[in-house]
């Protein structure tokens, strides 16, 4: 498998390129609008052809690059479920997303939103064997994870998302978060059930009495970046007077 992790340093997202070396069909999770040309780009010079785009959750911090890469590629966009109308398909736990010989089957892990998930690599032929890596978008981070103050964020949920879900992965398996803004960029299970601040030692109900007194400021972006979001990065059309 073909595997690059890129960055965006104005909203310190990830984004991941993945591909079957043989087919190579390719998937690009959480893409950001800005980084569109330079993902496209990337994609053409490793003579790779676009299927999907997947979307962790609706992004409250940066633009999706989804519409764009849809439009200039042809890729299906793919969202947890409820998540925005005009993606193409909405997936929930257990669904599988195929692209050639990769498989990535899908684990409900809402909390930081309500359409939060996490995209497990499996093996293709066995989707219940898991692989070795996993993208956790905001619901795991490196030592952290992801707020719960807004878009139907619940922090009960996510505390169970994580314990539930993500640590009954092995722990060998790689993390790898839709953003950190010191510089990790990977983590382990294993890593994150010891380390984590936000969940390692803490019970449910510590965890949400923290997760509430955090009072963290709005994103810069929100305002704009939500909305647009929920048009798969698209700015909604000004209203005519
Ligand atoms: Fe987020």
């Amino acid at each position: 498998m073909l595997f690059r992790q890129l960055f965006d340093h104005e909203s310190s997202t990830y984004t991941y390129l993945l591909a079957d070396d043989e087919t190579r069909e390719a998937a690009l999770i959480d893409p950001v609008l800005e980084q569109a040309d330079r993902d496209l780009e990337l994609v053409r010079q490793l003579d790779l052809e676009l299927v999907h785009v997947l979307e962790t959750h609706v992004h409250a911090d940066h633009v999706t690059a989804a519409a764009r890469l849809r439009e200039k590629t042809g890729a299906h966009t793919v969202t947890g479920r409820p998540g925005p109308e005009c993606a193409d398909v909405h997936v929930g736990e257990g669904d599988v997303v195929r692209f050639g010989r990769v498989a990535l089957r899908v684990l409900a892990t809402p909390g930081h939103t309500d359409d939060s998930v996490s995209y497990l690599l499996v093996d293709p032929d066995r989707a219940e064997r898991p692989g070795d890596r996993v993208f956790t978008g905001d619901a795991l981070l490196i030592r952290g994870a992801g707020r719960t103050d807004f878009q139907n964020g619940d922090a009960a949920r996510l505390y169970d998302s994580i314990t539930r879900a993500l640590f009954a992965l092995p722990d060998a398996t790689l993390v790898y978060p839709a953003h950190d803004y010191r510089g990790l960029t990977v983590t382990t299970i294993g890593e994150e059930k010891r380390w984590n601040a936000r969940v390692a030692g803490r019970s449910r109900e510590e965890f949400v009495s923290a997760m509430s007194a955090l009072h963290l400021p709005e994103p810069k972006r929100m305002r704009d970046a939500v909305p647009a979001n929920r048009a798969c990065g698209r700015a909604p059309a000004p209203v005519q007077g």
